[in-house]
């Protein structure tokens, strides 16, 4: 069964987007994966094709409707067994590891909010899971399904070139990538780090562990700690380091 994604928005028109160039865009097309744009208005019963109304208890904006998205989410799927998301800042921030678990499974459906978002009904009748792409607020979840689309589109099979770039690149180990660098050799007085192109497969593989590590310590403290905790192997001291174990220091 081909990889599909569903979305159900208001904006059909802005799929597939950037999904539709690049690496997406030639596996979309090549048939490696399927994108369905659903049109929550579809779902509409009124004369009016009314989606959304004023929040219950009062305040700003307006509120998708309950009744239409879940409609709208029983058209798409009628046979749940799928996962259902729904893009939203509240819900539990998207990790590679959840990208990866999408990418392994059929395919996710995923409902777009707009405006001050969805009624928590059909979040519960329909059970759905709420994604964030990260702490801060877009004016609809389009955007950021576009970025959970994307991330899991370049995990599936025959979408990435070199099948192993995506097993070494930031997040798949708990670190965040080390540098890159390409020619020209000397760029603006800076070379390339010498051990890069000493043509030492083993050199290069340390240094770049040592170099992820280091990263991975200075920028994110939360991933270095989720990671000597849930993986006390790892805790070995880089080059130059002490003994003092980065849970040493977390703990403390
Ligand atoms: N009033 C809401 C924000 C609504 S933003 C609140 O304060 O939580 C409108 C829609 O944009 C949301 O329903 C959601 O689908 C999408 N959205 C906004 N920010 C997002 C984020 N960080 N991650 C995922 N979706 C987001």
């Amino acid at each position: 069964m081909t990889w599909r994604a569903t979305v159900l928005t208001l904006f059909p028109a802005m799929f597939p987007g950037p999904l539709g160039v690049s690496l997406a865009g030639r596996a979309l097309a090549s048939g490696v994966w399927a994108l369905e744009a659903r049109d929550i208005r579809d779902s509409a019963t009124d004369r009016h094709r009314s989606v959304d109304d004023t929040p219950a208890g009062g305040g700003p904006g307006m509120v998708l409707r309950a009744d239409v998205l879940a409609a709208a989410i029983d058209a798409a799927d009628p046979v749940p067994g799928r996962p259902r998301l729904v893009m939203s800042p509240r819900g539990r921030p998207l990790t590679q590891a959840r990208v990866a678990e999408l990418a392994a499974g059929p395919g996710p459906l995923i409902v777009c909010g707009r405006f001050e978002g969805i009624d928590q009904r059909v979040i519960d009748a329909r059970g759905l899971e709420e994604v964030s792409i990260g702490d801060y607020v877009l004016s609809g979840g389009e955007i950021a399904a576009f970025a959970l689309i994307d991330a899991c589109v370049r995990l599936l099979p025959g979408v990435m070139g070199k099948l192993d770039s995506s097993t070494e690149e930031s997040f798949s180990a708990g670190l965040l990538e080390y540098p890159q660098y390409t020619r020209p050799q000397i760029f603006e007085g800076r070379p390339i780090p010498e051990t890069l192109i000493s043509g030492d497969h083993a050199k290069v593989g340390a240094w770049r562990q040592a170099e992820a590590e280091a990263l991975t310590r200075a920028r994110r403290p939360d991933l270095w700690g989720a990671r000597s905790v849930s993986r006390p192997a790892a805790n070995a001291p880089a080059k130059g380091e002490s003994q003092k174990t980065p849970k040493d220091k977390t703990d403390g």
